[in-house]
């Protein structure tokens, strides 16, 4: 994923990993991240949480277009 800065609204350049097994400490104090981020252009650091609830395992979409069935009009000539 690509990560925006909070602040300044810099996207990062480079695809971000996360991994919820990553847990860091938040400097301050305030509770932990699953990914500090530091901007480049402004230097804060943007905290990532990942929600575990929000993830859930890959399911294979079944959205496949459903094969239509190649019916032209025959030209009327
Ligand atoms: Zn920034």
């Amino acid at each position: 994923m690509k990560l925006r800065c909070a602040n300044c609204g810099e996207t990062t350049q480079k695809w971000i990993y996360a991994t919820t097994l990553e847990l860091k400490d938040v400097k301050g104090g305030r509770g932990k991240a699953h990914l500090v981020v530091k901007c480049k252009l402004c230097g804060r650091e943007n905290n990532l949480q990942i929600l575990e609830d929000l993830i859930r395992p890959y399911s294979v979409s079944s959205e496949k277009t459903t094969p239509q069935p190649d019916i032209r009009e025959v030209g009327q000539p």
